[in-house]
């Protein structure tokens, strides 16, 4: 295990769900890397071996998708990951530079996920809180998903560490009808949203609260039944009450997005029924992948990195 003396810390990049992320430096190699500092104080028994635990097995999982985390040191009652550095995240990417969502980058991007979430839930690990955030980005056309498995660690919060709400835009119908099964398709439903996304240059369902967040894709969607979802009626809050919506057709950008075979993948990711919505890896042979092309380039905001 390395020692936190041997990082200098050059400033901070970010603030995410579980604490404050800075960039670093490894003085005795020279390699720049991404600190991420958990604080425990509110755990009375130190750190607790569980996350610990967790936290380590997550060092071997290595994919070219997914960021490696190359260490974990506990010093000063926190929790220090010590993990590859990239140039930015997929937010600030949709916020400032909406031009170079490309066809051919969002094709790629999508099939870089993919390939990373399979493999993820080959292993056994869910993310359960995918989002544009913690997917991280560089200038050579990589996407990297970040926290994989914090959240079954930690569980998701609904606060982050700067008390900003834990955004619910890409949370899975199941999750906020409460579902205690959590299963892998609740990371495709994420990755649906954040597909959609990059298409509209807008999140596909913007909710400000859990009901909110529901209703929002239930009127696009149509309200669940047990026709369409067997079992849904016995999720802890699913309510007889909810409004009886019918699905309404998909944003137009979306209907008519010049890469015809998108909508059918799209559509076979955003069911409702988790147990229908398409699994990682079939959505990997799905047709619209048959012309991937690998992108090399893509020019970041300079002033972001
Ligand atoms: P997180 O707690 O992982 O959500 O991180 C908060 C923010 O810090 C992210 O949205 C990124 O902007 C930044 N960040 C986290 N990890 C890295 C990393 N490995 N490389 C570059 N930036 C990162």
């Amino acid at each position: 295990m390395c020692s936190i003396n041997q990082f200098r810390r050059i400033g901070k990049i970010g603030e995410g769900t579980y604490g404050v992320v800075f960039k670093a430096v490894d003085v005795e190699s020279g390699k720049m890397v991404a600190l991420k500092r958990i604080r425990l104080e509110n755990e009375s028994e130190g750190v607790p071996s569980t996350a610990i635990r967790e936290i380590s097995l997550l060092k071997d999982l290595k994919h070219p998708s997914i960021i490696q985390l190359y260490d974990v040191i506990i010093a000063d009652a926190s929790l220090y990951m010590v993990f590859e550095l990239l140039s930015m995240d997929l937010k600030k990417l949709l916020d400032k530079a909406k031009e170079v969502f490309t066809p051919k980058l969002v094709k790629s991007y999508m099939f870089q996920m993919l390939d990373a979430i399979s493999f993820c839930h080959l292993n056994r690990i869910l993310h359960r809180d995918l989002k544009p955030q913690n997917l991280l980005v560089d200038e050579y056309g990589h996407i990297k998903l970040a926290d994989f498995g914090l959240a079954r660690t930690f569980n998701i919060p609904m606060r982050a560490y700067t008390h900003e709400v834990v955004t619910l835009w890409y949370r899975a119908p199941e999750i906020l009808l409460g579902t205690k099964l959590y299963a892998t398709s609740v990371d495709l439903w994420s990755l649906g949203c954040i597909f959609a996304e990059m298409i509209l240059q807008k999140p596909l369902f913007a909710g400000d609260s859990e009901i909110d967040q529901l209703y929002k894709i239930f009127q696009m969607m149509g309200t669940p039944n047990e026709m369409i979802w067997p079992g849904v009626s016995q999720l802890p809050d699913f309510g007889l009450k909810f409004p009886n919506w019918k699905p309404q057709p998909l944003p137009t950008l979306i209907l008519s997005y010049q890469d015809k075979d998108f909508l059918d993948l799209f559509k076979q990711i955003m069911v409702l029924d988790p147990y229908k919505r398409i699994s990682a890896k079939n959505a990997m042979q799905h047709i619209y992948f048959r012309n991937i092309e690998p992108v090399s380039h893509v020019s970041l905001p300079l002033d972001l990195i």
